[in-house]
């Protein structure tokens, strides 16, 4: 795998360490905002490779900030992964039509949790033709 710049936008200190020392472990850089409104400004800055974003966030929630992500030009490719605790029905749809390409469950498995989002990750340098 090859390194990757990862924008977490989690408001929980908790997920943010353990999600930061998982990717961290594996050679990744990560980035973490707070909130929505934080996450968006880092994201057209730093133009990640890709979002993990929280959708229970204080304010503005993950929902709307998926959608604020996707009418950003420059971002309209990055992959985006909702991370939540909701355990509603509907919740993956919901998070999907926002406009995230993948659904990870909370608690966070620091088992399959680097393995779940590897497909959303760039390949490895001179791995593809
Ligand atoms: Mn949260």
């Amino acid at each position: 795998m090859s390194r990757a710049t990862v924008l977490l936008i989690e408001d929980n200190a908790e997920n943010r360490y353990l999600v930061t020392f998982l990717l961290e472990q594996r050679g990744h850089e990560v980035v973490s905002a707070e909130s929505g409104p934080e996450g968006l400004e880092l994201a057209a800055r730093l133009a990640p490779d890709l979002i993990l974003l929280d959708i229970q966030l204080p304010g503005m929630d993950g929902y709307d900030v998926a959608r604020a992500l996707r009418r950003n030009a420059a971002l309209r490719e990055t992959p985006i992964i909702a991370v939540t605790s909701y355990a509603m029905a509907g919740d993956r749809e919901k998070a999907l039509a926002a406009g995230c390409d993948g659904y990870i469950e909370k608690p966070i498995d620091s088992e399959t949790f680097v393995a779940e989002i590897s497909a959303y990750l760039p390949a490895p340098a001179g791995a593809t033709p």
